[in-house]
């Protein structure tokens, strides 16, 4: 296939063009390095059937050809980060709005495919784990901004499965849960990063609220596994799909896993989530995704642990020690 990865200089998008590259297909990507790093993709410049774009995808010209040379478009780009969706919030909501309207709108003219990225945080605060693709969803008000990326993505949701049904164009919709792995930043707020390079300095590792929150963690590895198979299954077409990890543990646990795996000396301090992030900031409890619907269409299951993920996210953190870029990166 010809693919286009919007996003694709990103943690997610990097690693899922390197995996398309190593199936035979053509990739292109675009990518405004706003979140996403040249650096990540640096090393697939040069491969044959590698392009990329270094623009914004609000820009219509660019985006018009591209759409226009290729079949599937996976749809990456996007304001993500809860700091960045607190401190940021115009940004997140134009981006992600007009970004996935302006994908939409292209694809349907060149009748392309669309794998739109969609996330967890859709389910909002729902109270019943694990969550189903067609549960309800709580949200909290309009006045806490971390709300507006759960309903920018509600809204690109919304926007892709109107074009399936009015206009038949083929997209797919998959949730994604807590991702990890190299090249992910701390830097707007992701917490196994955060805490591994906390670990590795010897520095606290800054445990959020009481720690008895919990999140399930997949590897990136799985995650794009996961997303080329719905690509490639013509059942998937105009439904939506949870992909993540079914292996739950609390945030004080990880911090205790990481400190451990990386042989660090760090303390574990707690930080209230009003200092952490703003006033009033609303976290969940519990974020565990129900899995059956992929695992039935494909047969998908994870395959990595969270210790060996875990591993490969210290692993690179090591190996980039001397990075001033990465020496930037606030704790
Ligand atoms: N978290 C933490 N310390 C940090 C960063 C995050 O304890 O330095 C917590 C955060 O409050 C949340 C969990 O880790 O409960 C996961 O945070 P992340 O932003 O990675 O993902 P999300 O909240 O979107 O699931």
């Amino acid at each position: 296939m010809r693919a286009l990865i919007t996003g694709g200089a990103g943690f997610i998008g990097s690693h899922l063009a390197e995996a398309l590259l190593a199936q035979g297909h053509q990739v292109t990507i675009i990518d405004d390095l706003s979140t996403g790093r040249f650096e990540n993709i640096a090393h697939l410049v040069g491969h044959p059937s590698f392009r990329f774009a270094i623009e914004t995808i609000t820009n219509e010209t660019v985006m018009d050809r591209l759409v226009s040379e290729c079949d599937v478009i996976f749809h990456l780009a996007a304001a993500v980060g809860v700091q960045l969706v607190v401190s940021r919030p115009v940004q997140v909501i134009e981006t992600n709005v007009y970004g996935s309207a302006m994908v939409l709108r292209l694809a349907n003219r060149y009748r392309c495919k669309v794998l739109l990225a969609s996330t967890s945080e859709v389910y909002g605060k729902g109270v019943q784990v694990p969550f189903r693709e067609d549960d309800d969803r709580l949200l909290g008000p309009t006045t806490r901004s971390r709300w507006s990326y759960a309903c920018s993505k509600a809204m690109d949701e919304f926007l892709a499965l109107a074009y399936h049904k009015q206009h038949r164009l083929p997209i797919v919709i998959f949730r994604l849960f807590n991702t990890i792995g190299p090249r992910q930043t701390g830097r707007y707020g992701m917490v196994v990063p955060r805490f591994v390079r906390q670990a590795l300095r010897g520095a606290p590792i800054t445990v959020y609220g009481d720690g008895r929150q919990t999140r399930c963690f997949l590897d990136v590895r799985d995650a794009v596994r996961a997303i080329i198979g719905l690509a490639e299954a013509p059942a998937a077409v105009g439904q939506v799909f949870n992909v993540g990890s079914t292996e739950e543990i609390t945030i004080l646990a990880l911090a205790q896993r990481v400190k451990t795996l990386a042989d660090s000396p760090s303390e574990i301090v707690f930080v209230p989530y009003e200092q952490a992030y703003e006033e009033g900031f609303e976290d969940f409890q519990r974020r565990v995704p129900d899995i059956s619907k992929i695992e039935r269409l494909l047969g998908y299951r994870p395959r990595y642990s969270l210790d060996e993920t875990l591993q490969s996210v210290i692993d690179y953190f090591r190996g980039r020690e001397h990075d001033q870029d990465n020496t930037a990166d606030p704790v």
